[in-house]
């Protein structure tokens, strides 16, 4: 009577029903984990660390963590066959690939009389289960994140198991799999912001719990001091189980900051479900009068805004930002984003392309949503005619320039009062500063009010058919 539990979005001992109804069934647990290959290289360099933390604690335990490259659906019927397994377990996923992966593995572990049985991990709720009084799914977050709260976040936690009755197989060795840059590494930023793994997903939210979610309404929109939680590669990977996140949150009292964490818990939330309703999320707009956009082939634009050298310091410092460290600042993707989508005309997607290689955070749900808010194309988005003006943002969000000081070192020298466009700075503040536009730092790739004009322009054709 063995049973075989197959992680994926769920790389965590606590609160991981997979894990604990295979442990429940009491006979021997075969683990396992098969690369997805689809993963970004900020992603891949995550997914080491996350796997190699997941094999030691299970290791501790007396467990071994298999790891295989390939299809599941030839994958796990073969080992299961192999060790005698009766049942299956994993977490439910929600993107489409893992959607049409489960139906045919279903099929196939069935023909072996094998049972799959998928649990509710990576989010609060089943996406079919918050609906409207009409049976429908949500197509606008307020009154989503509402019946969120009226549904009831259940308070359930699962302990990790103390041992594990392991099953030993024949396994992948994690360095084969090179998921880490080598020539060059360009990882160092990334390792010192990071812990991947489920122990360094608890610290994170016990510090963010222990103040700074008192002060988040107010500092969530500072990218200089972020006072946010900083948990999103470790809810990507399932590290950390979200209604855990929820309940320990709930906990902190009443405050502002405790609820207006609670909902931006809900939009990622709402992320899953938009994906849920539009599996194509990542690149078919929701709105479908957006397929006729008139976009511009941009290649060179698009370049300098991956590499942070568009001449605009708040947009700059964000690509850096995310370059160095695989993160950035919520704040600052709406503005980067809004820049590339509005001011340069460059589809979304491309974007989002840029940001699911380059962020350890990169989902499917909540980048390709986050994306289609800020172009306008998505359920309930941003209008398109609502332009983010970058130098404005820049001074609202970070008014001492501490921000772009951090990631635009060539600009750290200028007074915060120019220091958002150095542009119109005066020569003799620049010379001063050390700063020559055009050669020490770029000038605008775009005028913003020719980029804004062009963007509403382009927004007019389709308005118009
Ligand atoms: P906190 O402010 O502390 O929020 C707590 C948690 O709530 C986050 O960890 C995250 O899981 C969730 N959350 C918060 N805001 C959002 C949101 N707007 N959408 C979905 N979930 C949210 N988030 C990702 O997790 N992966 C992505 O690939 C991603 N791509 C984005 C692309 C763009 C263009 C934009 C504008 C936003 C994107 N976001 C993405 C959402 C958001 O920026 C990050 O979730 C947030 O910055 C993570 O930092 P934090 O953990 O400190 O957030």
């Amino acid at each position: 009577n063995a049973t075989l539990v197959w992680f994926r979005n769920d790389l965590r001992l606590a609160d991981n029903p997979a894990l604990h109804a295979a442990c429940a069934a009491g006979g021997k647990v075969a683990l396992l984990y098969i690369l997805d290959e689809r993963a970004g290289a900020a992603s891949r360099w995550w997914l080491h660390h996350s796997l190699a933390a997941l094999g030691r604690e299970i290791a501790a335990r007396g467990g071994h963590l298999l790891l295989r490259r390939g299809d599941p659906v030839e994958i796990i019927p073969k080992l299961a066959a192999e060790l005698g397994v009766s049942e299956v377990h994993a977490a439910r996923a929600y993107e489409p690939f893992w959607r049409s992966t489960d139906r045919a593995l279903d099929t196939a572990l069935k023909a072996h009389g094998i049972a799959l049985h998928r649990h509710l991990s990576a989010s609060l709720f089943p996406p079919e289960r918050i609906t409207t009084k009409t049976g429908g799914l949500y197509g606008v977050f307020t009154p989503f994140s509402k019946a969120c709260f009226a549904a009831g976040v259940p308070d359930i936690f699962l302990r990790a198991p103390e041992r594990i009755n392991g099953l030993a197989a024949p396994s992948d060795a994690l360095k084969d799999w090179r998921l880490l840059p080598t020539k060059p590494d360009w990882t160092g930023g990334m390792r010192a912001a990071w812990t991947p793994g489920e122990a360094g997903a608890n610290a994170r939210l016990k510090e963010f719990l222990d103040g700074p979610i008192q002060r988040y309404a107010e500092a969530r929109d500072i990218p200089a001091h972020p006072g946010t939680a900083k948990l999103s590669p470790h809810a990507h990977f399932g590290e950390i189980s979200p209604r855990y996140v929820w309940h320990r949150a709930a906990a902190c009292g009443e405050g502002k900051g405790v609820q207006t964490f609670l909902k931006e818990l809900l939009w990622r939330e709402f992320s899953i479900n938009l994906l849920w309703q539009h599996p194509d999320i990542r690149t078919a707009p929701i709105r479908p009068e957006f397929a006729a956009f008139p976009w511009a082939e941009a290649p060179q634009a698009l370049r300098v805004w991956q590499l942070g050298q568009t001449g605009i310091p708040i947009v700059d410092a964000g690509m850096r930002e995310l370059w160095q460290t695989g993160w950035m600042h919520n704040r600052v993707r709406m503005i980067c984003a809004s820049f590339l989508v509005k001011h340069l005309l460059i589809p979304w997607q491309a974007g989002e392309a840029w940001f699911w290689d380059t962020l350890v955070d990169a989902d499917e749900a909540a980048n390709g949503a986050s994306w289609q808010w800020v172009a306008g194309c998505g359920a309930d988005a941003a209008p398109y005619f609502r332009i983010f003006n970058p130098v404005l943002q820049g001074q609202k969000f970070d008014p001492d320039g501490a921000y772009v000081r951090r990631y635009v070192p060539e600009l750290a020298k200028l007074p915060a009062a120019c220091i958002h466009a150095p542009w119109e700075a005066d020569p003799a503040i620049l010379a001063h500063a050390g700063v020559r536009l055009g050669q020490s730092y770029p000038r605008p790739v775009i005028g913003l009010t020719e980029g804004r004009e062009r963007a509403l322009a382009a927004y007019g054709a389709i308005k118009a058919g």
